[in-house]
């Protein structure tokens, strides 16, 4: 795993939420053994502005690597973790793991990691 910016990664260890940083960690580790590259952490904490704020509690984290992955590389990425973890059982509308090209920091298309709470594991993934 790669860091943007060099701050990224005192923010990553020190003060992101441990399971998010599990799950960034996850990712990464699967997309080596899948596409042969590493994903980039692209942003830890934001101000919150006119997002959901997420980022400002530290409980989100957005990766990338637009040099190697493809959209559809990303998107496969995204739904492994969704089938992996549950965000909140109780709005299924939310999920772990969104591929959108919202608030990324190469102003496109990115994975964007958060947790709630109440995020669990599956006990039987999908
Ligand atoms: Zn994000």
């Amino acid at each position: 795993m790669k860091y943007q910016k060099p701050h990224l990664d005192k923010q990553f260890e020190e003060e992101l939420e441990p399971l998010c940083a599990a799950i960034a960690l996850y990712a990464d580790m699967r997309c080596q053994v899948l596409f042969g590259c590493e994903l980039t952490v692209t942003s830890v904490f934001r101000e919150k502005t006119t997002d959901s704020g997420i980022h400002a509690l530290l409980r989100a984290v957005d990766m990338d690597n637009d040099k190697d992955l493809t959209p559809e590389q990303k998107q496969e990425l995204c739904d492994m973790i969704n089938d992996i973890f549950v965000y909140d059982v109780g709005r299924k509308n939310f999920k772990v793991c969104k591929y959108h090209s919202v608030g990324g920091t190469w102003g496109g298309d990115h994975l964007h990691i958060q947790i709630h709470p109440a995020t669990r594991q599956r006990i039987y993934p999908k």
